[in-house]
């Protein structure tokens, strides 16, 4: 039961008794409610300035495990740098070298990205720098991924003309020559089987049984095969490109026609003695721009370094050629 206040009246010179309106208790009320809500949000925000939430304590945590996993992150990042590094020096060291291609400077490789900021979106945050420095070396680092593989791109393009050329050049001995006792005569200065006159032989004599296989010595095209050249009788000629020509002279029977492609190794026609010859013998020449050369320079593609020597001794020996 609420207390019953009395007041001293003193005109009656009485107590009486204050009478409370029924109005005035709702304003005290309402009042009181207003000022213990306010206070109470007044705590609570005070107090969380100095104290956390669970859920401030679980987010600043994901926060902290972010920036970890973003410095883990970049370590992975260094990690792919180092491996490219290597691969890089391979190729600037070996790949570039060997196919005469200049190697990439560093600058290029490692070239950033001028004009526009394009990491401004991540700026005005807590970590911007963080992600910014990662996203950076992101950056480069695929850009520099994408400077090798177009550097390899270009190698393979390289090597496959290297590769088309090391096959077209007359690299193999026209006959088969196992033993080497079918050099005859090299080239250079021989003496003429017909007239006995000590002069230039341009090219080196096989001897063989007539009909023995001989083999087209590069990949190329027929240029001819006829028997239209004074002296050479029924020949072939075969066109490897690279400015490189193969003659194969005094046939028995050809085995291919003008414009057919063959690879090294073909059987494009046999030993024989037609023309301006002695005996059965494959005559055989290499022109190189128009001029004929040393065909014993070209035989590195199936003698050993010994055999190259033994070769080399009797293609210089200046003896009689077949012609
Ligand atoms: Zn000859």
């Amino acid at each position: 039961m609420a207390k019953v206040k009395y007041y001293y009246d003193s005109e009656t010179l009485s107590y009486r008794k204050i009478e409370r309106k029924k109005r005035t208790t709702i304003k005290f009320a309402m009042l009181f409610v207003l000022a213990s809500a306010l206070f109470g949000f007044l705590f609570v925000f005070i107090a969380s300035q100095y104290i956390e939430s669970p859920k401030e304590r679980a987010l600043k945590r994901e926060l902290a495990n972010l920036e970890l996993q973003y410095k883990l992150i970049n370590k992975r990042v260094d990690n792919a740098f180092a491996v490219l590094e290597s691969v890089e020096e391979r190729d600037n060291a070996i790949y570039r070298l060997y196919f005469e291609a200049n190697p990439i400077p560093s600058e290029q490789r490692r070239a950033g990205f001028g004009g526009i900021n394009r990491y401004k979106k991540y700026e005005g945050y807590d970590n911007s720098k963080l992600i910014i420095e990662s996203n950076k070396r992101l950056d480069l680092l695929q850009k520099a991924i994408v400077v090798q593989s177009k550097s390899l791109d270009e190698i393979v393009v390289l090597a496959e003309d290297k590769e088309e050329f090391l096959s077209a050049i007359p690299a193999i001995q026209p006959v088969k020559n196992e033993d080497l006792k079918h050099m005859a005569s090299g080239y250079g200065y021989r003496t003429d089987p017909f007239t006995k006159v000590r002069k230039f032989h341009f090219g080196m004599d096989f001897t063989a049984p007539r009909g023995t296989p001989v083999y087209a010595s590069g990949d190329g095209v027929i240029l001819r095969a006829d028997n239209n050249a004074s002296g050479y009788g029924k020949h072939i000629r075969i066109d490897h490109g690279h400015g490189y020509m193969s003659l194969y002279a005094h046939l028995y029977k050809y085995n291919v026609r003008s414009n057919q492609k063959v690879k090294r190794g073909d059987l494009i026609g046999f030993v024989g003695s037609t023309g301006r010859s002695e005996a059965p013998h494959l005559h055989y020449e290499v022109f190189k721009d128009g001029e004929r050369i040393n065909p014993i320079n070209f035989y590195y593609g199936n003698l050993s370094a010994d055999e190259y020597a033994r070769l080399l001794e009797k293609a210089s020996l200046e003896n009689q050629s077949l012609d």
